[in-house]
């Protein structure tokens, strides 16, 4: 027995530099590899939400660059990638005539609702049209179940998400993707909250780091 404990020991002694070398491995800070089960959504990055526009949001154009150097990370991955646009009626109940708290802004059709020239989405982009209805409100990209179904038609488990605003349309997405149960990046970099209290976008982060979803920045993905 003594010579078995002894034995066993000594094996433990060998073993033990390899146990850090893994542990190091396995803790190094914020590196993901993309792989298959991936896709990246870009949230309504969408003319009427950058500083020109008519629902301007404060640092919406600052962050079109990142944004495109992810959507490189996923062409060059051949990962799915989804764009998501507020794509409103004249009439949506979230404009100001309707009672709501915002100007008209990404009407259907528009120049304000297009996307942001500079964005660089490539023609496989998978395309996700949003509060499209009078009464659709259109904050979380899910009430469009083509998101869903798409995604599960590419067995997608992870999703990398960016875009504007951190504090609406980012959050309300993030958290419905959340509670169905998929692993949510958020991509910290790449945001631009709206900010009609100056700590929204903030405390939006926070809520969706409470919930579970991860932040995440360019460099740290492998
Ligand atoms: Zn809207």
């Amino acid at each position: 027995m003594a010579n078995l404990g002894a034995g066993f020991t000594a094996v433990l002694d060998r073993l033990i530099p390899y146990f850090f070398i893994l542990r190091r491995f396995f803790n190094q800070k914020g590196v993901i590899r993309l792989k298959q089960g991936d896709a990246l959504i870009v949230v309504d990055v969408q003319k009427d939400f950058l500083p020109d526009g008519a629902l301007a949001v404060a640092g919406g154009d600052k962050i079109i660059q990142v944004v495109n150097a992810y959507i490189e990370r996923f062409m060059s991955s051949h990962l799915p990638i989804f764009a998501t646009r507020d794509w409103h009626p004249r009439q949506h109940r979230s404009f100001a005539a309707q009672g709501g708290p915002w100007p008209v802004h990404c009407v259907a059709d528009s120049k304000g609702a297009e996307f942001a020239s500079g964005l660089l989405l490539p023609d496989t982009v998978i395309v996700v049209s949003k509060g499209d209805t009078a009464e659709a409100e259109g904050y979380s990209a899910f009430e469009n179940p083509k998101l869903k179904r798409r995604l599960d038609n590419a067995s997608i488990q992870r999703l990398f998400v960016c875009g504007i605003a951190t504090d609406y349309c980012v959050l309300q997405t993030v958290q419905d993707a959340l509670k169905l149960d998929y692993r949510v990046f958020l991509l910290q970099d790449a945001l631009a909250a709206a900010n009609v209290h100056p700590q929204d976008g903030v405390e939006a982060e926070r809520l969706m780091a409470d919930g579970g979803a991860r932040l995440l920045t360019l460099d740290e993905l492998a």
